[in-house]
Formats: C-alpha cells, structure tokens, sequence
C-alpha cells in the first residue's frame, strides 16, 4: 500500500506529536532567530530525491539536524517583530484533524461539513466581534476565510470592480479594465492594496494616494473627498477606499466612519483593513477598533496573527452575500451541481480567487472549542498589558522615547540620541537572541517596532526585553 497504513499511522504519529510538543517547551531555550549564511540548507539536500523509501520515524531528528539551526521561530514568546503569527497548539490539533479530512469545499456539496461549519464559526466570530447581523450569512451577507488578508483585499477588489461597472447581459463586466478605475488608499495602507491593483491590471496610475489628515497617520476624509470628485470630474470611476484600522507600520488607524461616508457619494466599495488589529474587538475596551464598519461593504481580520489559529485565517466578512459570487462564479459543466442550482447553498469557490479550499474552518473551530472567548480575550488583553507596561518604562527613561502613542499591543519607539543610535540600537538587541524585534519609519525617521502578541510571551519576556534595551554595550 503506497502510504502508511492506520496503525502505521498511529503508531508514527505518536512520535511526530512528542516532537512537537519537545521542540515547543523547549523553544525559549533556543535563540529567536538563527545567523545562517544563504544557501545553508540547500546545501544538505542531495541533488537528486532517494530512490528507496525511508522510515519516517526519524524523520523529526533528520529535519531537526537539516533546519534546526537556520530558522527564525515565530512561536518562541521573546518574538515581537512585525505582527505576530500564533500557531496554537490548540489550533495544530483542529489543522490536523482538517488536513485528515482532506476535503476539497469548493462547492457546498463536497463537503457540506466544510461549507457550513466555516458559515457558522464566521457567524458565530462576527457576533463576538460586535460586527453587525448583516455581516454574517443569517443576516444577507456573510464571512469566509481566505488564505491571507493580501488575497481578501483582491477579492474585495474584483468583487469593487464589478460592481462599479456590471454587464446586464452576462453578469461579468464585458468591457474588461478601462484605465479609468480608482482605488484609494493612504501612505502607509498595506502594501497587498498595491498589489491587488497590479494583479487586477488596472494599472499604475489607478492607485491614488490620500494623505493623512496634519499631524497624524489617518486619511484625511476631506483630502479623500476631494480626490473623489476630482477624479470623477476626469471621467475616472471611484471603484475602492481602503479603510486601516491597525496599520502594519505604526498601528495608526483611518476614520472608517468618515471614509465610508465619503465614499458613498460615489458608490465606492470600502475595505476595511483590520488584518492585524481587529481581533481586538472581542474585548469590549478595544471595540473602537470597528467603528463604521457598520456601513462598510468589506471586513478583514486575521485570526492568523493575534488569535491563536496558525496561519492560514484571515477572516473576510461581506454585506451583501451576492457581492462575490456575482463577481467570481464561473460555472462549467463539470461544477455544475444541484445544491448549488437551487440557490439554497453557499459554493465558497465563489468567495475566493482559487477553486479548491481546505477545512481551514476546523481550526478556527478548535481554537473557539479550546480556549473560548474567555481565553482568546485573556490572551489579547495579556499583550495589551504587557505595551501599556513597555510604554510606561519607556515615558520614564532618558534614553528612549515613544515614537508615537502606543496602539494596542505594539510600541513603537526610537533612541533620543537620534537615528544612528536608534539603527544601533535595533541591531543591538537583535544580536542578543533572546528577543527579535523590526523596524519601521515614521516622518523618515527610523523607528523600533515592539509587536507583543506571541503565545507564551509573558511579564518575564518584558522584564527580559528591557533589560536588554536598556543595557549599554
Ligand atoms: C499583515 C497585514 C496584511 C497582510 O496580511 P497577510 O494575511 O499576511 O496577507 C495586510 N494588512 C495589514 C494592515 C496587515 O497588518
């Protein structure tokens, strides 16, 4: 038999779990990133794939042996660069039971289990969130999950595009790209949008920077106005604003509620861009973060990043449930279905750009099982404690500053000894091994992002990472 059989299977994956679990309590140990010259890796592997099989129950020591010392560990609680990508073992568990289900939910009928349990836990998330009722598919419209936030901008795109410009005799616009489609965005808007625009082909000159309102990182709803009808008076077509709420760089965020009132005087598609930061709102101290999402057409968080569930999860919720499948559904013969010509069911092929899907759903599910919403909150609120405490040390101390307030769980900070001592500084402590931090500007000045959101980061990493911040080499 060309695979392991069951009991191989259990027996096997008995060693397969203990490694995980070894390689997790024993990861704070081990440096946050490893210093390995390129190529390293590569250069282990034989030209040539083994002709014979091997036992797979060496497997773990001989990956261990081939990338154990050229890695960066996410997972390891002294990471706080960028944003934080969890990968719970909570949510291994329901990611294994996904990948041992092996269905592929393009449509409802193969797998009605994938299609529906992934319809109910985005309800059931939008809820939690305070979203309103017509976010999730009882209420008109609905969730899905994506493989990344940089997908469901795309999606949000093509989904803007054909609804700016809708053929009424094939569904589809006919007319292809015209030149003169819009998509508006800020300074420091993810780069995804930018990219979403290229893969669209709309062209460079269809992504408009606004800028931010004086003295701050939010667009300026008036400068947005503005543009709006400057470009329509040129006969260009408002198809997209993308509203951040939690930008990558700072964790600014845009005034969604103003946004979307701009937009709407020319029928503009808004996405909402909360990747990182909207899980936040199922603290109600931190509900802020979806004000005016009400009326927004798009909403997009990750559970992939500060919510427990490994990657990939982003969560993309829509108000009007046709908005997507209008724009994406194709049907040929060989995917033509009862279910799906009933109407009764949702296809999620039609919610995304790639047809087949996995039961990303069941992991999103374990982490709901597992921790609860009790455990999810602690686990955000943790974090948040954890920057208010870093800030706090920071007002207090000579040497650093806050490069601008604090947003939720991310701090960002420089040297007052100006930008050479700030560069030196981030190398610094990313020398230790103890901890990893990134970088951003701000005003063209360089800054030090610290993004706390790990899974095991605790007091003890804060008291550790400042030790270090503050040691003088
Ligand atoms: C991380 C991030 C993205 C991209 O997320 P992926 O899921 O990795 O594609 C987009 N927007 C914002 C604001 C982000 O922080």
């Amino acid at each position: 038999m060309p695979d392991l059989t069951p009991d191989e299977f259990r027996a096997l994956g008995h060693l397969f779990v203990d490694a995980v679990a070894d390689a997790r309590a024993g990861i704070g140990e081990r440096p946050v990133r490893d210093t390995v010259e390129p190529g390293t890796v590569r250069a282990r592997f034989a030209r040539e794939a083994a002709e014979e099989p091997s036992s797979l129950a060496g497997f773990p020591a001989l990956v261990d042996a081939v990338t154990g010392d050229a890695d960066t560990r996410w997972q390891h609680p002294g990471f706080h660069a960028f944003f934080p990508a969890n990968a719970s073992l909570t949510s291994l568990l329901g990611d294994l039971l996904s990948g041992a289900a092996g269905v592929q939910g393009m449509l409802w009928s193969t797998s009605p289990a994938c299609t529906e349990v992934e319809q109910a836990v985005t309800d059931q998330l939008a809820r939690a969130l305070g979203l309103p009722e017509t976010f999730t598919h009882d209420g008109g419209g609905g969730g899905s999950i994506q493989d990344s936030a940089s997908s469901a901008a795309l999606v949000a795109l093509t989904a803007a595009l054909h609804r700016a410009a809708p053929d009424p005799d094939t569904g589809w616009r006919a007319r292809g790209v015209t030149g003169r489609e819009r998509v508006y965005v800020s300074p420091d808007t993810h780069s995804s949008l930018a990219k979403a625009v290229r893969v669209a082909g709309l062209g460079a000159a269809a992504l408009r920077t606004v800028p931010c309102s004086p003295g701050t990182r939010s667009m300026d709803p008036a400068a947005l106005r503005a543009a709006l009808r400057a470009d329509v008076e040129q006969d260009c077509v408002p198809v997209l604003v993308c509203a951040t709420v939690g930008t990558t760089s700072t964790g600014a965020s845009d005034p969604v509620g103003a946004i979307v009132e701009v937009a709407a005087e020319h029928g503009a598609w808004v996405h909402v861009d909360a990747a990182w930061a909207g899980v936040a709102a199922l603290c109600p101290e931190h509900r802020w973060v979806i004000d005016g999402v009400d009326r927004a057409d798009s909403f997009c968080t990750d559970a992939h990043k500060w919510l427990l569930t490994a990657f990939d999860a982003s969560l993309l919720w829509v108000r009007d449930a046709a908005a997507l499948p209008s724009a994406l559904s194709i049907t040929p013969p060989y995917l033509r279905d009862a279910a799906s010509d009933s109407g009764a069911v949702i296809d999620f092929r039609d919610w995304q750009i790639p047809l087949g899907r996995r039961f990303r759903a069941l992991k999103l599910w374990a982490v709901l099982h597992g921790q609860g919403l009790s455990g999810l909150r602690e686990h955000l609120r943790g974090h948040v404690a954890l920057a208010g405490e870093l800030a706090e040390r920071i007002r207090g101390h000579d040497g650093l500053e806050l490069a601008c307030e604090p947003v939720l769980s991310l701090v960002c900070l420089w040297s007052t000894e100006g930008d050479a001592a700030t560069r030196a500084l981030l190398e610094r402590v990313n020398a230790d091994g103890r901890v990893l931090l990134s970088a951003t500007e701000l005003d063209g000045r360089p800054v030090v992002r610290v993004a706390f959101g790990s899974i095991g980061t605790t007091r003890r990493h804060l008291d550790e990472l400042w030790e270090i911040l503050i040691a003088r080499s």
